[in-house]
């Protein structure tokens, strides 16, 4: 195999003389590789030729309601989970500025070698006042937090209860967790007392549902939720990543929508959207609860938390919520008044209680053409199509936010008009 010999070479020529011997199998690697290189590349072309094939825009400012693209484009930023506006807040970079020169940089160690700062334990504690619930365990990510929430309280004695739109992070958690699994349908009451009833005869029984679901912002069903659980004797798990901070009158989620404070078991959330949106999970609730996560939860026991840094802010944004609702009102305002006009030019739009607007076009051709005429006219936004959406469903999807002023949120609406009317959405008259 002369060719393959050849190519050892030439990938080698960089490394320094002698880094790089021959060893026995290296030409079976580089078989192997082209093998599924070739698949890869092939998948790759299936991918782009559905159109489903995911870039990235490279953004050059700080994240904001008016962002700089590397094209040197300035555009109106409607897709960013950046709703209270505190991704570029001052007051926030302050208190990271200040942790960096008192904490330091990183920590090097997972929490419970030498990872836990005090400011760790203030921001748990914070984030326990904010919800109304007894204790939290901090993560680097809400991923990390629904990873490895299943799996150390439940085993296949036990039965998981799954809406369907859950969160992808709810349905690993729930793959690494031996316990029984039961999915209902979005929202579909009747369907989950079905799987109540299914799941009666195992031991412990646990509903998990996101708070807000992502790609229609509508709100799960809490109070009935809990009225089943208490019924069919189940705790509850909330995800409140994209209500915390946005649902409810102060922000406190879907369980101050609901006045069902400190009335779930569970809830997660990240420090990655409205809390800053930087970094960071956390799962919150009762205490036995989060003290046995800290002995059992894998990605807690096995990977770092956050730095000091974003602590210190997330201590900063818990207290600037406290100290204020202008943020929540703010949102709150846009929201509506966003909704209110789109409704009036006479879009179909999805109904909604949080700050995710879906503006239904169900054609994905047309919600890529949408997006794309949106953005030549300085609006991000993005179009989205199946299979993130249900087939014949795509839509732009708008997130509000407190960044956004009025005149933001004029231009955004009459760029919509005018597109809607050129691609035939709304009336041309
Ligand atoms: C965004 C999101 C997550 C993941 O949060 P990260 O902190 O970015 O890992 C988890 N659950 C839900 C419902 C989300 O929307």
């Amino acid at each position: 195999m002369p060719s393959c010999i050849f190519m050892v070479k030439k990938i080698t020529a960089k490394e320094p003389k002698g880094y790089h011997k021959e060893v026995p199998g290296t030409q079976n690697n580089l078989i192997m590789y082209n093998n599924i290189k070739e698949h890869l590349n092939s998948l790759l072309t299936e991918i782009k030729e559905a159109g489903l094939y995911k870039g990235e825009r490279i953004i050059v400012s700080p994240q904001g309601a008016e962002i700089e693209l590397n094209t040197g484009q300035k555009v109106l930023n409607f897709c960013a989970n950046n709703y209270l506006g505190l991704s570029n807040n001052h007051h926030l970079i302050e208190a990271a500025k200040e942790a960096l020169a008192d904490h330091g940089y990183g920590m090097s160690s997972v929490r419970f070698i030498c990872g836990t700062t005090d400011l760790h334990k203030k921001l748990e504690l914070k984030i326990a006042e904010f919800f109304g619930t007894e204790d939290t365990i901090l993560y680097a990510a809400c991923f990390d937090a629904n990873g490895g929430l299943f799996e150390p309280l439940l085993t296949d004695q036990d039965a998981i209860i799954s809406d369907s739109l859950n969160h992808a992070s709810i349905i690993d958690g729930v793959r690494l967790c031996k316990a029984q699994r039961y999915r209902y349908e979005n929202a579909d009451m009747e369907d989950l007392e079905r799987q109540l009833q299914l799941a009666q005869g195992q031991r412990f029984r646990l509903i998990a549902t996101d708070g807000v679901f992502s790609m229609d912002g509508n709100v799960a069903p809490l109070d009935k939720i809990v009225s089943l659980a208490e019924r069919y004797k189940a705790m509850v798990m909330v995800d409140e990543s994209h209500s915390a901070g946005v649902v409810g009158k102060t922000g406190r989620g879907v369980t101050e929508l609901y006045d069902l404070r400190g009335g779930v078991e569970i809830i997660t959330g990240t420090l990655g959207k409205a809390f800053g949106g930087a970094i960071g999970g956390f799962t919150t609730g009762k205490k036995e609860i989060i003290e046995f996560l800290r002995q059992r939860s894998r990605p807690y026991l096995f990977s770092n938390s956050i730095p000091p840094l974003v602590a210190a802010a997330g201590i900063k944004m818990v207290e600037m919520m406290t100290d204020t609702n202008e943020l929540q009102d703010k949102l709150h305002n846009n929201s509506e008044y966003f909704i209110g006009k789109m409704t009036a030019l006479g879009f179909d739009i999805k109904p909604t209680r949080s700050a995710i607007c879906a503006v239904m076009l169900y054609d994905a051709k047309l919600s890529q053409d949408f997006a794309a005429r949106l953005l030549a006219e300085g609006i991000y936004v993005i179009g989205f199509y199946y299979p993130v959406v249900p087939k014949g469903e795509a839509r732009i999807r708008v997130q509000l936010s407190a960044a956004h002023e009025t005149e933001h949120l004029d231009k955004a609406i009459s760029a919509f008009s005018k597109v809607g009317k050129e691609l035939g959405v709304l009336p041309a008259f």
